[in-house]
């Protein structure tokens, strides 16, 4: 259930990202804020069914889409071609499995030695960044044959 808190978060949300709050928006904004490993629209849409027996998977990537653009939610750096959305606002980097594909957080701070390149090409600066630490899960090294 929706608490009054969340609805008045959501509506100043929209507001801000100028889009208009509606049920369906925000059943999934809500449900997203509640995953954790970040879900693929396929993943947001099961869970929202049962609370929209309506809304069809392309709306769920529609309305996923638009919070993307308007910055309410960030996608996840790209992976083999399929939206992954990051439910998690704090810096971080990520380590993938290349196997699974499962991504996993790794809080900023375990890689704050690397240091930002001072001198970049076309006077690019840098102001942040994350790193995609490529390689297999603790299941799938199990797994290999
Ligand atoms: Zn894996
Ligand atoms: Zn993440």
């Amino acid at each position: 259930m929706t608490t009054a808190t969340q609805f008045e978060q959501f509506n100043a949300l929209c507001k801000e990202a100028g889009i208009t709050p509606t049920q369906q928006r925000l059943v999934i904004w809500q449900t997203l804020t509640e995953m954790h490993n970040h879900p693929s629209p396929e993943d947001v849409y099961v869970r929202v069914k049962p609370q929209l027996p309506t809304v069809s998977l392309a709306t769920v990537y529609k309305n996923i889409h638009l919070f993307i653009d308007t910055g309410m939610f960030r996608e996840v750096s790209m992976h083999h071609g399929t939206l992954r959305i990051e439910t998690n606002s704090a810096l971080h980097h990520h380590l993938v499995c290349r196997k699974c594909k499962s991504i996993f957080d790794l809080d900023a701070k375990q890689l704050s030695g690397f240091p930002i390149p001072q001198s970049l090409p076309d006077g690019f600066v840098a102001e942040q960044f994350s790193i995609d630490v490529l390689g297999l899960c603790a299941a799938c090294r199990k797994s290999k044959p």
